[in-house]
């Protein structure tokens, strides 16, 4: 019975070790899968009575719990890239095991013991969940994760005070058979599991969100990529009726001569810069995509006519004032731009080629411009001279 918890922790561990195996680059998969095979090894040696004796028995076995909690919290910690740090590491390994070694040999007192160890672990975990408390609203793993350690940490305090209270068992197999221990391995059995099943749940969220990035985001401009922006303008066009919204498509002027004159580098620089800017300059509801060469979009929703308009004439603005330093001279870089709105019914195709032909007549009107498609079709097109 008493090797069921050990063994739950060693498949924990390995579970932890093989995701680290598929994911070299995680390496707080390592901690993780180191911290549970340590506490079982604690385990196993209080267990077995390894080192014998009271005083190195509680000494050993201490050891072994701290290093697990604190590999626990810094693999915790590190996935979020954050960190306790081997020098408080190494401090608290060092107050506790001295604490423990204390009251093992100098002052015996198991009662000491049990508070020491308990309370340390519970402050342990606290402090790695404080850490990660201004990671709340990213994401619901997140703070599922954040609840699942908080309650594991705190219940280290009301589960010590409420099953030993302020009288330990004097001999060995009273501790053994005391309500203290039993209901020790249990609450660790149970929200241990808790916390290593929200971890790799975690683990396998951080892979599905790298894939799903890669998947989704250009990988030179980091906007969204052609697939990705398709399938969430589709999405934001389905719920258009209930507020109006409006296409931007915009292209850089003569990036062909930037290329062939300062080289291919180059002009990957001007198309990063580019991207950030329309990050930069778009709202957060703002759908910013790379469509392919030098052509971006940014859907608005809620936005009209004249809005998208002036977003694309602001957007114009900071580009053609934008520095480039690696570009020889003070040559500037422009872009063209044209504006639909989308009609009611309107397909998301339909919407881009409108937006595309009103972008082609700022080209053929000069470049560095912004032109609005007509929203009736029986309109003349608005067009805006560049400043
Ligand atoms: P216009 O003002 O009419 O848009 O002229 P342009 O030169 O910008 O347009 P054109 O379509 O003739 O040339 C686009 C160039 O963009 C050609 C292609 O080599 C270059 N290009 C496409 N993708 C990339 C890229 O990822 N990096 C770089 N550096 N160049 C690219
Ligand atoms: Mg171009
Ligand atoms: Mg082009």
């Amino acid at each position: 019975m008493a090797l069921i918890g050990p063994g739950i922790l060693c498949v924990f561990g390995l579970c932890f070790l093989w995701a680290w195996v598929i994911e070299k680059k995680r390496h707080y998969l390592l901690l993780l899968a180191a911290a549970p095979c340590l506490f079982a090894l604690g385990v196993l040696s209080q267990v077995f009575g390894w080192p014998p004796g009271t005083g190195p028995n509680a000494v050993f076995s201490s050891l072994l719990y701290t290093s697990a909690v604190l590999l626990a919290a810094e693999g915790i910690l590190r996935r979020s890239g954050r960190r306790l740090g081997l020098l408080l590491d190494l401090a608290i390994l060092a107050a506790i095991t001295g604490g423990l070694w204390y009251f093992a040999f100098v002052a015996p007192n198991l009662l000491a013991r049990v508070y020491l160890q308990n309370f340390g672990y519970g402050i342990i975990l606290l402090i790695a969940a404080l850490h990660l408390t201004s990671l709340m609203n990213r994401r619901l793993i997140d703070r599922i994760l954040f609840w699942t350690l908080f309650v594991f940490a705190l219940h280290f305090f009301p589960r010590t005070i409420l099953t030993i209270g302020l009288e330990a068992p004097t001999t060995a197999p009273a501790f053994a058979a005391s309500l203290f221990w039993h209901t020790l391995h249990l609450s660790l059995a149970v929200l241990g599991t808790a916390l290593a099943a929200a971890l790799l749940a975690a683990a396998l969220s951080d892979v599905i969100d790298d894939l799903r990035h890669e998947r989704d985001i250009d990988g030179l401009t980091g906007v969204l990529n052609r697939r990705a922006f398709e399938a969430r303008a589709e999405a934001i066009l389905a719920q258009a009726w209930r507020s109006p919204c409006a296409l931007i498509a915009c292209d850089l002027d003569r990036f062909k001569q930037i290329n062939d004159r300062h080289g291919h580098a180059a002009g990957d620089h001007v198309l990063t810069t580019f991207g950030e800017l329309l990050r930069r300059t778009a709202r957060t509801a703002d759908v910013v995509a790379r469509l392919g060469g030098e052509e971006f979009v940014v859907l608005l929703p809620g936005a009209s006519d004249n809005g998208a308009h002036l977003v694309a004439e602001r957007l114009r603005d900071s580009l053609a004032a934008a520095p480039f330093p690696f570009l020889p001279g003070s040559e500037r870089v422009t872009a063209s731009f044209g504006v639909a709105q989308h009609r009611p019914g309107e397909t998301f195709e339909a919407l881009l080629a409108r937006a595309d032909s009103a972008l082609y007549q700022a080209k053929a009107g000069g470049r560095n411009r912004t032109v609005n498609a007509d929203v009736d079709s029986t309109a003349p097109p608005q067009t805006q001279s560049p400043a």
